[in-house]
């Protein structure tokens, strides 16, 4: 089957490791990316001069080229975005990450949650698509406007005033209309990774939206909340 037509971003994961490259691809697969991979690093250069991945994750320690030596020959010819993986975690090795081109880094071992929000919060810098399903850039609902292409939310035309969390809130629900949405998955997504608050924020931003959309705010029509699931954006 060709790939010419599929616009999922391409992650590549060039790691030795058996399991963790299993559990890597599974994660990976599961966020709806396309996902190449190679268990040494004379095989993940050719694959990466090959397949133009959108994003590599880059093991330190690899049979064949080093991830470090790996990651100075791709920046010969590219800027993909690259993590470097490593089991060591000292700052001396970090920096070393770093200074060789990476633009991130974790140290084994990492959480996958973090791991994949690292992979989201690059893709969105170096402007690739981070989902293959983005949406309309503008969702109508009734006499509201949600435009995610100019950042606003307009009732009856008029932007309408919201704090930066809100409208990344609101604009995410829009992008995901119809489907259920959990707190953690908001959190993950509109929050990021370094974000040490609580599910009660997304309540607390939810409840302040509700207040500017909805017509009776303690029985919301477009914004409800699914018990024990989330919140879903019905529009
Ligand atoms: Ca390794």
């Amino acid at each position: 089957m060709s790939n010419c037509a599929d616009s999922r971003p391409k992650v590549l994961v060039i790691e030795d490791e058996e399991t963790l490259l299993f559990t890597l691809k599974h994660n990976l697969k599961r966020e709806g990316y396309n996902v190449f991979a190679a268990a040494r690093g004379d095989d993940g250069l050719r694959l990466a001069r090959e397949q133009h991945p959108d994003l590599i994750v880059l093991d330190l320690m690899l049979p064949g080229i080093d991830g470090m030596q790996l990651c100075r020959l791709l920046r010969r010819d590219t800027d993909v975005p690259i993590i470097m993986v490593t089991a060591l975690g000292g700052e001396g090795d970090r920096v070393a990450g770093l200074d060789c081109g990476a633009d991130d880094y974790v140290a084994k071992p990492f959480g996958m949650r973090e791991l994949m929000a690292r992979i989201r919060a690059l893709l969105r810098r170096s402007g690739a698509r981070t989902t293959p399903d983005a949406g309309p850039p503008v969702v109508t609902s009734g006499d509201l406007e949600l435009d995610r292409e100019r950042r606003e939310v307009r009732l009856d035309g008029i932007p309408m005033k919201m704090k930066p969390k809100e409208m990344d809130l609101l604009l995410f629900f829009a992008q995901h209309r119809g489907r259920v949405l959990s707190r953690e998955q908001i959190l993950d997504e509109v929050w990021g990774y370094d974000f040490y608050g609580g599910p009660r924020t997304v309540d607390v931003h939810v409840r302040w939206i509700r207040q500017k959309i909805e017509a009776d705010a303690a029985h919301p029509t477009r914004l409800r909340t699914v018990r024990g699931s989330g919140y879903l954006f019905e529009g």
